[in-house]
């Protein structure tokens, strides 16, 4: 069985009072979160869920609500958590050069610090299949904030597949990413209004039957899809909604 715990589902600015995004993914031989932004681990913290048991964190793209929260695990992984088992950290294109910039940003001196466990940091290529840990991961450029590198991410574990948009706007392989998913987690900004860099719900009716995941589930809903969200036929993410595979 895969367990997906939406540790946190909100937008970047915390609407709703959601956190930052990180889907929590436990399988029978691994346990991922894909992303992890900067409220992330006040987010584990809530659901009581410890972080030394992440053993990868696979990042769409590089803004603050969906990496920012990857300096502070690092930083209690070695403080207060005491990990002992080793940690890998993918992402787009970049993230090896912007991980530790943003964790000296945000902790002067912190690089000094050397963790008594293995930490890889890996950048994956858009349009290949990478195998980390057992995970077989393919990314797909998505049309977002150019500088964050950003990917909509398909992922393999014990046999089920998990689709991520990511916060992009409509691309051609949306498609791809979604077919024959277990789950399809669709980013979902605006109800009325269509955005650019982002899908809104205009964007997820007018695709919908391209779409050939066996489910969906909207996140990253921002103040005007909230209030609209019990209007739709679709199931729309909370903090804490745990979907078992
Ligand atoms: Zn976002
Ligand atoms: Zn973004």
């Amino acid at each position: 069985m895969v367990k997906i715990t939406f540790a946190g589902c909100g937008d970047a600015f915390g609407s709703g009072g959601r956190f930052n995004t990180c889907i929590l993914v436990a399988a029978p031989d691994i346990c991922f979160a894909i992303d992890f932004g900067a409220s992330s681990l006040i987010a584990l913290n809530a659901l009581g869920i410890s972080h030394n048991k992440i053993d990868v964190i696979l990042l769409t793209h590089l803004h603050g609500d969906h990496c920012g929260g990857v300096s502070s695990l690092l930083l209690d992984a070695m403080l207060g958590a005491r990990r002992e088992t080793p940690l890998t950290i993918a992402g787009p294109k970049g993230t090896v050069a912007h991980l530790p910039k943003v964790q000296e940003a945000l902790y002067p001196g912190s690089s000094a610090m050397t963790p008594k466990f293995d930490v890889e940091i890996i950048d994956m290529d858009v349009m290949k299949p990478h195998e980390i840990k057992g995970l077989k991961i393919t990314t797909y450029p998505a049309i977002h904030t150019e500088a964050t590198n950003p990917t909509s991410m398909r992922v393999e574990v014990a046999g089920k597949v998990i689709a991520y948009t990511g916060d992009s706007a409509w691309t051609q392989h949306m498609p791809e990413l979604a077919r024959g998913a277990d789950l399809l987690i669709s980013e979902c900004y605006f109800f009325k209004k269509s955005v650019p860099f982002h899908m809104n719900y205009p964007d997820l009716i007018e695709h919908r039957d391209e779409l050939q995941a066996k489910r969906i589930v909207l996140t990253h809903l921002g103040p005007e899809m909230l209030r609209h969200r019990y209007e739709i036929p679709e199931q729309c993410a909370d903090d804490g909604l745990v979907i078992e595979l």
